[in-house]
């Protein structure tokens, strides 16, 4: 008999972030396949007797292809195992559960979608700040700082990504929105020239969290116009543009390597060392 595979989301970082109901079906996985950005702790919660699979697109490793895996889910689950794949946040935002919805339906593959707190939320929560603000921002609208020319691309920041124009964002900002920017791109001077030509003024306030919820966190609050020439830590960030963002609260000890890196926040840091993960780890080859 098939087993059956849950796509689950791990939350931002902070174990206390995952749900209850993700850590009983991790407490009973048969084999786990995650993102390079979920932390060993959580990874601790499985038997030790759980196959796990790293298929996370950095380490230093070139991208899993999402076609392998497809193929590992559908085979573990045909093996008659219960398989999660945990994903960083929520797996329905810019998480490709999409892809791997279809691929398990068409392969006759039970599943289960169990949400996670995705980490716009974990951002604002960690500002101070709210996403929505009766009377101010009644919009919240989730948007990809970049845009992949192939399904691969999407979480590689060597992949050439393609730049399709913005929709006008002019009138939804006036009337209130909020923006939160998922992988912001190579650099802030490029997004904020984006953001600019479709409407967005740089005197916009903006909050960039950067590792929210983990001990790692960095929050710079400033307008779009003043982000464009910093020069921020390479590490995964939500930037929360809009009116709520002048509320955001700037964490006061803004580390040294904010100064040190070139770029705007684009590669995953590496929280999930291999070797921090329990006996019985099995790499994706
Ligand atoms: N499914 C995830 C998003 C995956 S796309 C979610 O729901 O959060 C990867 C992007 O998520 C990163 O480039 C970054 O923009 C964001 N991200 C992931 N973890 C983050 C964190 N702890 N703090 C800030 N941004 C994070």
């Amino acid at each position: 008999m098939n087993g059956k595979v849950y796509l689950v989301g791990a939350g931002p970082g902070d174990p206390e972030l995952l749900t209850l109901k993700a850590l009983n079906i991790l407490r009973r996985a048969d084999a786990i396949l995650h993102d390079d950005l979920v932390s060993a702790e959580i990874l601790a919660h499985a038997p030790r007797r759980a196959l796990r699979y790293n298929v996370g697109k950095r380490s230093g490793r070139k991208s899993t292809p999402q076609e392998a895996i497809h193929f590992l889910m559908i085979e573990l689950a045909r093996q008659g195992m219960e398989v999660v794949r945990l994903k960083g946040g929520d797996p329905t935002v810019f998480g490709r559960a999409g892809e791997e919805i279809r691929a398990l339906r068409a392969a006759g593959i039970e599943l289960e979608i169990v949400p996670g707190v995705t980490s716009a939320l974990a951002a604002a929560a960690n500002a101070e700040m709210t996403l929505t603000q009766r009377e101010s921002a009644s919009f919240l609208l989730l948007m990809t700082g970049h845009f992949a020319r192939d399904s691969h691309a999407e979480h590689d920041s060597t992949a050439r990504v393609e730049s399709r124009p913005l929709p006008d964002l002019r009138a939804l900002l006036a009337a209130g929105a909020t923006i939160a920017v998922y992988m912001p791109g190579p650099g802030p001077r490029a997004l904020v020239e984006r953001l600019a030509a479709a409407g967005v003024p740089r005197n916009t306030p903006c909050a960039a969290v950067a590792c929210a919820s983990t001990p790692a966190q960095e929050i710079v609050v400033s307008t779009l116009g003043q982000l464009q020439s910093a020069t921020l830590a390479a590490k995964p960030a939500v930037l929360i543009i809009g009116d709520v963002a002048s509320s955001a609260r700037q964490q006061e000890t803004i580390t040294a390597s904010i100064l040190s890196q070139p770029e705007f926040p684009l590669a995953f840091t590496t929280i999930s060392q291999p070797s921090q993960l329990p006996d019985g780890d099995r790499e994706l080859e």
